[in-house]
């Protein structure tokens, strides 16, 4: 099978409207990148899945929507002023920018060969800073958020009052962070504005020893639901040197990118570490009185904090398959999961006269109730389903001479290329049946 390169799907998101440069046309933003309509339509779809395996198929997780900019001691608090920063280094003679931790300090520049080149380290705050109203001073910084968690625990008791929530209970959050990262290389996967998809769990202390393991078990189920391929998933436990000095425990879950095994999402036992930061610099209490038997704890937290755009390279990147068909064709084909693909289903009339582009065209406007739909009239039918599989639509409906006489129509498969011909009246049913069984061949 030919290899999966990062450039190749750099290549196809730019060439099919998944993902481009920002502001490309002025030579680009590093780090920054556009949603195009398919790419839109997947990070959208993911992030719903996500919300629904949260919110909707848990038991007492709810949602919230916090702002980006928050009071800015809510970061003094929560330890990113004084401690989110990375250690950087530049070559003297390149002046290329490294993460110290990335590379080897005593090694030649990855950049330009020389030896001996670098910097000492420097402690960077990786926080991007502005400022609210007319005065540009240290009474008016504000910083842009970098991560969703802080949202959630300020929140903490407003949530537990408003809704009356019970401990445990968990407080779900998508939204976008932003960090000033020293390198943005890999595409999507680290850039300085991106999307996470954060849950924090409040518990009683003690209980946490057994939620930690269930939020994993979970956590890794879900990529298995999104059609992920399991054998390159895996776990990683943080080690001594690795966890935040809070922490109980710490695991990611990494995925064989192109270029590598990587973390895609963090399952985090951080005790009561946040919310008593919070009750310290506030003043406020954020302790829970328990009904069940009338004591009063700060609870313990355990997080899964995982990345949406991130999570997107991923699903292109596991979807995305180059196959040499019989008779000397080819295609690329994403493999996506029917959940999370941009378009369901494509109605494509086999000729544009004769009353089948019209005949095609209602069809569409029928599906377009159930599903994400596309029309496509122009070229070879063989070309247009290359072009759904490119994208990774699932199903193609194709509506010929027949379709007239006996309104039956031709669904093909993307995965198996199998078609099969039904009754127009059987489309929704059959996409229905097929998404419930889909297993990726
Ligand atoms: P790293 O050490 O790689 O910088 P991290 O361990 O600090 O990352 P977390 O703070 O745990 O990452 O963030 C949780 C999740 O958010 C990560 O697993 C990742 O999916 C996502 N994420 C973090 N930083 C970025 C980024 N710069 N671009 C895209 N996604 C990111």
């Amino acid at each position: 099978m030919a290899e999966v390169t990062l450039d190749k799907i750099v290549s196809l998101c730019k060439r099919r409207g998944f993902i481009f440069q920002s502001s490309e046309i002025y030579g680009g933003l590093n780090g920054a990148y556009d949603y195009g309509p398919l790419g839109v339509a997947l990070k959208n779809n993911i992030r719903d899945m996500w919300w629904k395996e949260m919110t909707q198929l848990h038991d007492n997780i709810v949602g919230i929507d916090a702002s980006i900019l928050m009071n800015s001691t809510v970061w003094k608090a929560s330890g990113h002023v004084s401690n989110f920063t990375d250690p950087m280094v530049d070559c003297k003679v390149c002046h290329a920018r490294f993460r110290a931790d990335q590379i080897d300090l005593d090694g030649p520049c990855p950049n330009c060969g020389n030896k001996d080149t670098f910097t000492a380290p420097r402690n960077f705050n990786l926080m991007f800073t502005t400022h609210i109203g007319p005065t540009q001073d240290d009474s008016s910084v504000v910083y842009l958020r970098p991560e969703t968690a802080q949202g959630i625990y300020v929140n903490f008791k407003n949530v537990v009052q408003s809704c009356r929530m019970k401990v445990p209970f968990g407080i779900a959050q998508v939204g976008k962070s932003f960090r000033n990262e020293i390198t943005t290389k890999n595409f999507i996967f680290r850039s300085c504005e991106f999307e996470q998809m954060e849950m924090q769990w409040f518990c009683k202390p003690g209980t946490d020893e057994q939620w930690f393991p269930y939020w994993r078990e979970q956590r890794m189920k879900f990529y298995g639901k999104m059609g992920i391929r399991m054998d390159h998933l895996r776990w990683h436990q943080h080690g001594p040197d690795e966890l935040a000095f809070y922490a109980k425990d710490a695991y990611d879950i990494q995925y064989l990118f192109p270029m590598g095994w990587q973390e895609l999402e963090g399952v985090h036992s951080r005790t009561d570490y946040d919310l008593t930061q919070h009750q310290k610099f506030s003043g406020k209490d954020m302790t829970y009185l328990d009904p069940a038997d009338n004591s009063r704890y700060i609870p313990y937290v355990v997080e899964t904090s995982a990345g949406l755009t991130r999570n997107v390279l991923m699903a292109l990147s596991d979807a995305y398959e180059e196959q040499e068909l019989e008779g000397g064709d080819s295609r690329v084909v994403l493999h996506f999961h029917p959940n999370i693909a941009p378009i369901m289903v494509a109605v494509l009339p086999l000729m544009k006269k004769d009353g089948l582009a019209e005949y095609a065209s209602k069809v569409e406007h029928d599906l377009r109730e159930d599903f994400t739909t596309d029309f496509d009239v122009s070229g070879a039918i063989g070309r247009r389903y290359r072009r759904q599989d490119e994208i990774g639509t699932p199903y193609c409906v194709t509506i010929d001479y027949d379709t007239l006489n006996d309104h039956t129509v031709t669904l093909r498969f993307r995965d198996s290329m199998e078609q099969k011909r039904i009754p127009v009246s059987e489309i929704a049913n059959e996409i229905r049946k097929a998404n419930k069984e889909y297993k990726r061949v």
